[in-house]
């Protein structure tokens, strides 16, 4: 199969969050399996360039049509760690994607309608036709739309879609000049219930809606994330969509990438190691310990990596730090918020603590340092209020750091608690709490930090339990293929 992927991300040259791991993983297991895979994404400014091999011009002269014109692109080609990958230049004083940052600006819905009107311009004009687009999140919900409705009529009848929804915080919610910039005049017909007017805010055009609506299959990244989206609040207004398209909607847990996340392989780790050789994951507490000046007492080291985004619990993370200082524990966390007020927060956080020998915030993102923080702790904390998936918790099992999560969205599908979880012994790898408040999380640190101390070996087999949990793209990665089996023109 010829599968291309349009996306907004991709690891490591373009990564915000989970989705750039997805779909660097994802492309690869595919390819693993025999397809061939396109990657398209958006040539940043700020991409990391020391990680793309061979880059160079593609395709000089695409014409983009927008709004009554059209604008001026290149199309780079390069590979990212084995991926191909193209990368789309606009040369317009919109300067779409030369800001120094990914996301966070005014006009981020033109920059992304337009790299799904470009990304389909370049197919049609390069003549390339993939069985399946797969594309992800609302920056790219326009793609079917516009390929149905339009590219669909100038020759591209076989392609389909696969949408993945990532998080449905984010829907891309917009004026109608985004369908007059690419070319969906007809305003009527696509600023309607069935198609992309918003369910909720009467004025607004819905780009994943339109994702949702137009797409052969539709789906989120983990099956209890599915459910929660139609059945709570979770779905951020969309339930009802999803419910009159169920028939084509479901939840495909993420994979992560083993070649990547592995402490087995790791190149920017202290000291490799496996369930047989898991003394050496010390080396990397020592390591972790040295890096960020903590002191080398007998304590647990507990991590946070991600977003401080308000959806991973930010009051919660803030309550986690000074739980485990209090509770002889020391704290690691590393993470960044587009948000001024959470980076604020966390930054007098941070001077606040700037003393304490137990406890360091590294605010920013760092890719290598994420690595030596999974191998060095000895657990990690999510007390996310939503999490359509999570890799930080499937990442930390793999390098025998113990998850502390609350129960929702794939957190659930994938850890289980110690104590409560019904299944047997070998299948039990975390500590699991439900309500998202104070005592929710110090009930499940506590039974965590009392382990620790107190029953190292069961700790140390809780550790194991996680090393052998099979997270890899092996199953999501076939689910993927039966999928755009499934969708696909025969
Ligand atoms: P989300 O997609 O909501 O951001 P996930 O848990 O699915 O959350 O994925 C987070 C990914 O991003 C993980 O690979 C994590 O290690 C990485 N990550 C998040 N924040 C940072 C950061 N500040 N520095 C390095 N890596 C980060």
């Amino acid at each position: 199969m010829y599968i291309v992927q349009i996306a907004p991300e991709c690891a490591p040259v373009a990564k915000v969050g989970g989705l750039a791991d997805v779909v660097f993983g994802l492309s690869r297991e595919l390819e693993i399996r025999g397809n061939e895979v396109h990657i398209i994404l958006p040539k940043y400014d700020c991409m990391r360039y020391d990680h793309i091999w061979g880059l160079q011009v593609s395709m000089k002269d695409l014409w983009v049509p927008w709004y009554n014109g059209a604008v001026h692109c290149s199309v780079w080609f390069g590979f990212v760690h084995g991926r191909k990958c193209f990368f789309i230049e606009p040369h317009s004083q919109d300067n779409f994607f030369n800001r120094g940052h990914f996301y966070g600006f005014s006009d981020d819905v033109s920059r992304f309608a337009f790299f799904s009107k470009a990304a389909l311009e370049f197919l049609h004009k390069d003549n390339r036709r993939p069985d399946i687009i797969h594309c992800h999140d609302w920056q790219t919900g326009l793609v079917p739309v516009l390929l149905f409705e339009q590219y669909a009529h100038g020759g591209m009848h076989w392609q389909r879609v696969c949408y993945t929804i990532h998080n449905f915080k984010h829907q891309g919610l917009t004026g109608e000049y985004a369908l007059w910039a690419t070319g969906l005049t007809n305003i009527a017909h696509y600023f309607n219930y069935d198609r992309l007017r918003d369910n909720f805010n009467h004025t607004a055009v819905n780009l994943m809606k339109g994702g949702i609506v137009y797409s052969n299959f539709v789906t989120t990244v983990s099956p209890a994330h599915a459910h929660e989206a139609r059945f709570t609040d979770q779905g951020s207004g969309l339930s009802h969509t999803l419910n009159v398209h169920q028939s084509k909607f479901g939840g495909v847990l993420n994979g992560i990438d083993y070649e990547v996340w592995n402490p087995e392989i790791d190149p920017h780790i202290a000291s490799r190691y496996n369930i047989e050789t898991l003394d050496k994951k010390y080396e990397n507490k020592d390591a972790l310990r040295d890096r960020l000046w903590l002191s080398k007492d007998f304590k647990p080291i507990i991590a946070y990596v991600g977003r401080l985004d308000s959806q991973k619990g930010v009051d919660l993370i803030h309550h986690a730090i000074f739980y485990a200082l209090r509770n002889n524990a020391q704290f690691v966390l590393l993470g960044s918020s587009p948000e001024p007020n959470i980076n604020h927060h966390f930054w007098n956080l941070k001077r606040h603590l700037n003393d304490s020998p137990d406890c360091h915030l590294e605010l920013g993102f760092n890719e290598e340092l994420s690595h030596l923080i999974y191998a060095g702790a000895d657990m990690v904390v999510m007390p996310s209020l939503f999490e359509p998936c999570g890799l930080t918790q499937m990442i930390a099992l793999k390098y025998g750091t113990v998850p502390i999560v609350r129960a929702v969205g794939g957190l659930q599908d994938t850890v289980f608690d110690k104590d409560y979880d019904g299944r047997p012994w070998e299948a039990r790898n975390g500590f699991v709490f439900h309500n998202a408040d104070h005592a929710g999380l110090e009930s499940a640190m506590h039974r965590a930090i009392a382990l620790w101390f107190a029953y190292p070996d069961d700790f140390r087999e809780l550790m194991i339990h996680g090393m052998q949990c099979d997270y890899s793209w092996c199953r999501p990665g076939q689910d993927y293929l039966n999928i755009y089996d499934l969708i696909r023109c025969k």
